[in-house]
């Protein structure tokens, strides 16, 4: 679904990503890790779109997509989680999914004049539609909470809600796990497990927690020095010799 070839990105002379070459298979919920500093967000920025390529190319099924700005990529179906924005902090979790872009008509002069009823139909299968993501992911008590309320593991079932709203192909996740306690997490591995073998969806995610990894991720492909040092299971990679050092030598 995803193919990155020889991605390069440097900031000055110094190459953050440094030649590197991966896929990521459709259907699949890949995991990339990799010491801090390996390079790791800032492909994952690439990828997105949020940073335009030093140079190297990434294609989506077959198709070129290198430097796509982030709104046409979400068009494809290519997401990144976010945190939360803080303006949206005093809205409820399901304001927070009602909000995201998507299909609504917006208030265009034609809708103003001739498509009130329209507005209020698509208002209403929104309203549907949050509220079938929030029981997906055993949310719905927290419907009317304010989102600054959660905690950073709700913030994070809440975010992966907003990719529900829309028809995401390929997810990707930037340490959906930190800091997030184990009830929680394995709330948050079994929304991933049950989007990717239910609705289809791809999955590419940075993550530490080896655990985590071990449970939701196949193949893992690690990073070290902006380029791609090996590619696994996790128990291959765990016991890959250059692994094992890269991770010694930070
Ligand atoms: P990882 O996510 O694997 O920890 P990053 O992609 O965040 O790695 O960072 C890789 C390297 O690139 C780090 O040394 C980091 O300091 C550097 N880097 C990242 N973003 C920038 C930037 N905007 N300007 C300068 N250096 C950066």
């Amino acid at each position: 679904m995803i193919r990155v070839e020889n991605l390069h990105r440097h900031f000055g002379g110094f190459r953050a990503v440094d030649g590197a070459s991966l896929e990521i298979a459709k259907g699949s919920i890949t995991g990339l890790v990799g010491p801090n500093g390996a390079g790791k967000t800032t492909l994952f920025n690439v990828v997105a779109g949020a940073l335009a390529p030093t140079s190297g190319r990434v294609l989506m099924d077959g198709e070129d997509v290198s430097g796509l700005p982030p709104h046409e990529l979400f068009h494809k179906g290519l997401l990144r989680t976010f945190q939360i924005a803080h303006e949206f902090s005093s809205m409820s979790c399901r304001e927070n999914l009602m909000m995201v872009p998507g299909s609504q008509s917006g208030e265009s002069l034609w809708n103003a004049i001739f498509g009130r009823g329209r507005i209020a139909q698509e208002e209403a299968a929104l309203l549907k539609k949050a509220d079938e993501v929030l029981d997906f992911l055993t949310i719905s008590h927290l419907k009317d909470e304010k989102a600054g309320n959660l905690s950073g593991g709700q913030k994070k079932l809440l975010e992966l809600g907003r990719t529900m709203m829309v028809d995401a192909k390929i997810v990707f996740l930037d340490e959906v796990g930190a800091g997030v306690n184990r009830t929680l997490l394995n709330t948050i591995g079994d929304a991933i497990l049950r989007l990717n073998q239910e609705r289809g969806y791809t999955f590419c995610m940075i993550e530490h927690d080896m655990d985590f990894i071990g449970r939701l991720c196949d193949p893992v492909i690690v990073m070290a020095e902006g380029k791609v040092l090996a590619e696994g299971t996790v128990e291959e990679i765990k016991s890959n010799e250059a692994v094992i050092e890269a991770y010694l030598g930070t």
